[in-house]
């Protein structure tokens, strides 16, 4: 069957229908010491986190450097195993699902890198690369592979003759279309994209961006887009999760995050995104101090040594995820009553 034709089938955003759930999800890297290796600490890289994502949509998952997104994104599809926590996928806890199960839902769950070039393998040609899936999982027969890529090579704009080619014969915004292609050849539902632009020239990061908007319309595909770029993620996707130290801070819609954002955090985040609007000048809120180490973090609310709105209770309780009356929910003693 044709990809395109698939494509077709599985065509029908719903945003009421939840794809993916996780809950209390979180990740401990043990610190080990001495001659014994004893675990002396934890590492929290992510702490307790519940988001969901809903069919066909973009979420964003935003934050400095560090705060554990793309932890996140590894233990959603368990390229990494969680300390603890659900990850549930079409109703199923696909943490405690057996190996088999796991590689099947594989095909369902892809991920694209941030870097193209160390994701490829660079001793083999494009069409081995592609190649390389539906051979582990006999996809199709055998002689049906070369137009299956040929067909997702164009897909993704590259010409046939690419097949032939190796990945460092490209520049970096085309082995980024190389890592797309190979994630769509298993006709995912779900792609994971972390940082996927980030590591390619401003003006080859649009054009990829938009082949992710018309893939997404194309192949009905739900994506969850990590990026430390606010000004990429206005640009792709529908609600943001903003994380700081390994916890959700605020989850919003687009809208609602950049003409209102309620957690602190999300204010500082926002304030240095440049407005389109030049007669719309931003105060900027400069943060002071370096963002905690995830092994210690701050007592309270991790953020209250940087918060500018920081009050005692901020120092003593940890501030849980409230929603809001307009459905967005955020973690900020500012808005409990
Ligand atoms: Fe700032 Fe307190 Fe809100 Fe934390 S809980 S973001 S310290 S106001």
């Amino acid at each position: 069957m044709s990809l395109l034709v698939i494509s077709e089938e599985k065509r029908g955003v719903c945003m009421s229908e939840i794809l993916l759930e996780a809950k209390g999800l979180k990740k401990y890297f043990p610190i080990k010491k001495g001659l014994l290796r004893r675990t002396t600490a934890h590492v929290k890289a992510v702490d307790d986190l519940s988001f969901h994502v809903f069919k066909g949509e973009t979420l964003g998952i935003v934050g400095e450097s560090g705060c554990g997104k793309s932890t996140t994104g590894k233990l959603l599809i368990r390229l990494l195993e969680a300390t603890e926590g659900e990850v549930i996928y079409k109703g199923k806890n696909i943490l405690h699902t057996e190996k088999e199960e796991m590689r099947e839902l594989r095909k369902e769950l892809q991920m694209v890198f941030q870097d193209p070039y160390s994701s490829l393998n660079p001793r083999l040609t494009v069409g081995q690369i592609l190649e390389e899936p539906l051979a582990n999982y006999s996809l199709y027969p055998k002689k049906e592979w070369r137009s299956k890529i040929l067909e997702l090579l164009h897909v993704v704009g590259l010409g046939e003759q690419a097949i032939h080619r190796f990945p460092h014969e490209f520049s970096g915004g085309q082995r980024q279309r190389i890592g797309i292609a190979r994630a769509l050849m298993l006709g995912p539902e779900l792609i994971i994209a972390d940082e996927p632009v980030s590591a390619l020239d401003v003006s080859i990061q649009s054009q990829v961006l938009n082949l992710l908007k018309d893939l997404q319309q194309q192949f009905s595909l739900t994506f969850i887009f990590i990026s430390h770029d606010l000004s990429v993620v206005n640009h792709f996707c529908d609600r943001i999760l903003v994380m700081y130290l390994g916890r959700v801070v605020e989850i919003s819609s687009k809208k609602n995050l950049f003409e209102k954002p309620l957690h602190p955090y999300s204010q500082a985040l926002l304030s240095a995104v440049p407005s389109p609007d030049p007669k719309r000048k931003k105060e900027r809120i400069i943060l002071t101090g370096d963002v905690p180490s995830p092994s210690n973090p701050p007592t309270g609310c991790a953020f209250h040594p940087r918060c500018p709105s920081c009050m005692d209770v901020c120092r003593q309780i940890r501030p849980v995820l409230k929603q809001t009356a307009a459905g967005e929910a955020v973690a900020c003693h500012l808005y409990t009553e």
